[in-house]
């Protein structure tokens, strides 16, 4: 009788691995997840066609820890890197990220550092077929499109924060914005911004974000990509109130961790 429950109780168990393999590999969602990485930026878009995509990677290796959760063990590849410029609250994650995963593609805009540990990360990329970003490139994945808006020359912007390469990410009717760190004069530049979610530039800081800005991406949801008590004040007052005057559902993984959204086409859904 032991040996039977014993058996039936494994069964129940293979039962539920197998679900949650099927489920991973036909998951119909467009999936976008703002890692909880502390101060920076680093975010997991998977396709329904399952195309995984990653933008930044954070300052440290805590990125792992989700990718991990969020890349079925069966899977050593991440189709596509992005990141958005070089400064070490975007790339220092991506380190540990090109280690462990093999990249098939890199995205960035070509502006280096002398930072002995963007040399490792020059090093890590060459492996993946490298991509520098220009305006109007456009990647398809399966149904999800996704646009560079910026920059056109990078070699001409003085100001890193300013490099940024800027995508706009669209499944079907659903769109993303995703703005790395630029200020406010790289986003008076920007076309075809509009997109039912902005992550707020530079971690809410005042440098950016402007009301114009808001007006014309007329998003549905702010994500303010921030740390605990970070040393910098972000996200800025400033910014927060700019925001409030619109009608925009303000989410922040400071306060909230991983923010999830699952994407039909038409609607969004959001987990935490
Ligand atoms: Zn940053």
């Amino acid at each position: 009788m032991k040996k039977n429950l014993f058996f039936l109780f494994c069964l129940l168990i293979i039962n539920i691995f197998l679900w949650q393999v099927i489920f991973q590999i036909t998951c119909p969602y467009f999936q976008v997840t703002f890692l909880d990485v502390g101060q920076g930026d680093s975010i997991f878009l998977r396709t329904p066609q399952n195309h995984y995509i990653l933008i930044d990677g954070g300052s440290s290796s805590k990125v792992l820890e989700h990718l991990d959760k969020k890349i079925p063990f069966f899977k050593n590849n991440i189709d596509l890197v992005i990141l958005t410029h070089a400064h070490d609250d975007h790339y220092l994650g991506l380190i540990d990220v090109f280690q462990r995963y093999k990249v098939n593609n890199f995205l960035w805009n070509g502006v280096e550092t002398k930072a002995s540990s963007f040399l490792k990360l020059q090093e890590l990329v060459k492996d993946s077929n490298i991509i520098i970003a220009k305006k109007e490139q456009r990647i398809r994945a399966g149904f999800v499109f996704l646009e560079v808006l910026h920059p056109v020359n990078s070699e001409q912007i003085k100001d890193l924060n300013n490099t940024s390469v800027v995508t706009k990410v669209s499944f079907k009717n659903n769109s993303f914005l995703f703005t790395g760190d630029i200020y406010q004069e790289i986003e008076k530049e920007l076309e075809n911004i509009d997109s039912d979610v902005l992550q707020i530039a530079h971690h809410g800081s005042k440098t950016s974000t402007s009301e114009e800005f808001l007006r014309l991406v007329n998003p549905k949801y702010a994500i303010i990509s921030v740390g605990k008590d970070n040393s910098y004040g972000h996200p800025h007052d400033i910014v927060l109130k700019r925001i409030q005057k619109y009608d925009i559902f303000v989410l922040r993984t400071d306060l909230l961790g991983n923010i999830n959204f699952f994407s039909d086409g038409e609607k969004l859904e959001i987990k935490i």
